[in-house]
């Protein structure tokens, strides 16, 4: 039977960063997928590298200081994924904030960034007019100006993943399921199936990790791991929209009547808009926006930008993910105050679970782990291996140019990114987000062709 020190359960970011991290200090492990590496929740976040403005407002200032030096760590380390870009924040007459709340706020969000975030700014009616064009002109007393990152979620699990696979003895599988464990004495027994193939293979492993997600709750019971429900899984849409449908210079921040944040982030050639927070009890796996939450934000939309063309076929696409959010002792009945700290569990002497906190602070989180498992498994833990830049990069960059996609193109990312299925190509290695049959626009090859392609 094949051994690892290290068996990584879910290849969200959290695995993908967790492998890294071990793989860097020398430990023999393996990440195993359901499905592509990158392909549920952390494809499906606001792609934001970010500290978490509204944070503030819970006091949570260790969160925001720490999400705002990963943000800027990362802006450094991935340019060719990530890019800085302002954030107006709009007030009303209305507004539960003064202009000086606002602006003391937006200080105190640089202050905890050392200083590091480009500074803020105050725009008056007029300034703010010029820089939002769409945004509702009734009641308006100017706008706050921050900045944030932009990220390509699913591309940065994915070259996090490549960096790890760069070491000897460690490994990686997509489109395989865990379904068994066995406890030993000295760590587990694994089982896990192919779902492409049917193959199915046990190894051992001197630990198991779960970095599942929003899917822990439901998937450790049936693996008869020790557990309690520790999430409050909650649900949120995102919409892509024509870049022309709303006319703004930069991401937009609106706070709901209800209370609520939704983003409008101009990003490429479209505007990503979002998102909900409501509770989920469906089955979540490739979870996908409903028709009533599309016209929620559609509805927001309208309101804040009375003047905008938007319509039923502005909308590019759709997607959902569910947050993994971590139970509280008293935990706040709106989903949206729910804290974004993370937790670690360890239901056995060889297993840990890892759930909750935010995409931002992966490399955090990961780490605290990796610095427990390591020395158990008598090695060295080197804490600013992770700091390095990725050594593998996507053949297709996201924010940075790069040559016309060709077929040879196409050919070397199946061949050394790990591409399983179209959807993988499509969605994650080329970052595609129109629907499939618009790829012929996109790169001159039909459906078929792309697919003969991966047959070979
Ligand atoms: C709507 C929304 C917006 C967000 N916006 C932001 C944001 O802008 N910025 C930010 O910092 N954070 C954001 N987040 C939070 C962030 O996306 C998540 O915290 C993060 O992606 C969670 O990653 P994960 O690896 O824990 O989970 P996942 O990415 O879900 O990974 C878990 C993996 O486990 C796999 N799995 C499940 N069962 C099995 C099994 N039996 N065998 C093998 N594999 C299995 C699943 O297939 C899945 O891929 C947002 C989240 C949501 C939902």
């Amino acid at each position: 039977m094949k051994h690892f020190d290290v068996v990584i359960v879910g290849g969200g970011i959290n695995g993908c960063g967790l492998l890294r991290d071990l793989a860097l200090n020398g430990v023999k492990t393996l990440l195993i997928e359901k499905g592509d590496f990158s392909s549920q929740t952390s494809q499906s976040s606001s792609k934001m590298l970010h500290g978490g403005i509204r944070y503030l407002e819970n006091l949570d200032f260790s969160l925001v200081k720490e999400a705002l030096e990963e943000k800027n760590l990362w802006l450094k380390l991935t340019p060719h994924l990530c890019f800085e870009r302002e954030f107006y924040l709009p007030l009303y007459r209305y507004s539960k904030y003064a202009p000086w709340m606002l602006e003391a706020g937006l200080f105190l969000y640089d202050f905890l960034s050392h200083f590091q975030n480009r500074p803020h700014g105050m725009l008056n009616a007029e300034e703010t007019l010029k820089a939002i064009p769409s945004i509702d002109p009734k009641g308006l007393k100017g706008a706050g100006k921050y900045y944030d990152g932009i990220v390509d979620d699913a591309k940065l699990s994915l070259e996090c993943l490549y960096d790890g696979l760069l070491e000897n003895d460690v490994d990686a599988l997509n489109y395989t399921e865990v379904i068994e464990t066995l406890k030993l004495d000295d760590g587990y027994q694994v089982s896990y199936k192919d779902l492409l193939s049917g193959n199915q293979e046990t190894i051992h492993a001197t630990f198991v990790v779960f970095t599942t997600g929003p899917f822990t709750d439901s998937l450790l019971p049936k693996l008869k791991i020790p557990w309690k429900p520790q999430l409050v899984p909650s649900k949120g849409i995102h919409l892509w929209l024509k870049h022309d449908s709303i006319q703004t210079t930069g991401s937009v921040v609106l706070t709901t009547k209800d209370n609520r944040v939704v983003f409008v982030i101009p990003q490429r050639h479209a505007i990503l808009v979002g998102t909900t927070e409501t509770p989920v009890d469906q089955d979540i796996f490739n979870i996908s926006a409903t028709q009533k939450e599309v016209d929620y934000l559609i509805s927001i939309l309208k309101q804040y930008f009375p003047n905008s063309n938007i319509k039923e076929d502005s909308i590019i696409s759709t997607f959902a993910g569910v947050r993994p959010l971590a139970k509280e002792e008293s935990h706040s009945s709106s989903l949206g105050k729910v804290s974004r700290h993370h937790k670690i569990y360890r239901p056995t002497s060889h297993c840990y679970v890892m759930i909750g906190g935010k995409y931002t602070t992966f490399r955090k989180m990961t780490q605290e782990l990796a610095r427990e498992i390591v020395p158990r498994l008598n090695y060295r833990y080197k804490p600013n291996l992770t700091l390095n830049p990725l050594r593998q990069h996507s053949i297709v960059p996201t924010f940075s140019e790069h040559d016309p996609l060709n077929l040879k193109m196409l050919q070397k990312i199946i061949s050394t990114e790990r591409v399983k299925t179209f959807d993988d190509l499509i969605s994650r290695r080329l970052s595609i987000i129109e629907k499939a049959e618009s790829l012929k626009d996109v790169m001159g090859l039909s459906v078929d062709q792309v697919k003969n392609l991966l047959k070979r």
